[in-house]
């Protein structure tokens, strides 16, 4: 089990339905957000390509948050999802300092929070709800060891890349472009 995400740039209208969702689903606190999303511009005029990515946590294979926690809060569960138990976290904050994709936030309660792919709901054969509810239906979830699931099928299918690889943290959430 290896679970990604496929999230397709030509189809995202930056209408930010998935934000609201995921605050709703995940009690995120007012003020603070587990996803976001960035509309960037590529090119010179007037060949101007605009993308614009619904973006979180990418689940990195090689995460240095998992490897920089001291607690062993933040750590990998099934299917290569990374999350934090709130009980373990001290809130030090080595975790936020470490990710190159400024995915994770302090809780006011004090422990770091951030994207854990709806664990809570797909661990139960359901989508994420930024994904469940996105008007354009641009993003797919599934496990990447099933050749046949949907997030295989259309990263086999679509050109895709990844965000600053040259990181090297192996990121497995792909932008479809
Ligand atoms: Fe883009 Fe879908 Fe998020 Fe809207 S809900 S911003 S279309 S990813
Ligand atoms: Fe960790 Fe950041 Fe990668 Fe998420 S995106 S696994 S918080 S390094
Ligand atoms: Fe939020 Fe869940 Fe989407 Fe992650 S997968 S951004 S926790 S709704």
């Amino acid at each position: 089990m290896r679970y990604a995400m496929a999230i397709d740039t030509k189809k995202c209208v930056g209408c930010s339905d998935c934000v609201v969702a995921c605050q709703t689903e995940n009690n995120v606190p007012i003020g603070f957000c587990r996803d976001w999303v960035v509309e960037s511009t590529d090119g010179s005029y007037p060949q101007l390509v605009l993308e614009n990515r619904s973006e979180r946590c990418n689940h990195c294979e090689n995460s240095p948050c998992v490897r920089c926690c001291p607690t062993g809060a933040s750590h990998y569960e099934e299917g290569g999802i990374v999350t934090v138990t709130k009980q373990d976290c001290i809130g030090c904050s080595a975790c936020i300092q470490s990710c190159p994709y400024d995915a994770r936030y302090t809780h006011p309660e004090g422990y770091v929070d951030k994207c854990t792919f709806c664990i809570q709901l797909v661990t139960k054969g359901q989508k994420p709800a930024c994904v469940d509810v996105c008007p354009t239906k641009c993003m797919y979830f599934g496990d990447l060891d099933n050749p046949n699931s949907e997030v295989s099928l259309i990263l086999a299918r679509r050109k895709h890349k990844t965000l600053i690889p040259e990181a090297g943290t192996n990121p497995q959430v792909y932008f479809l472009i």
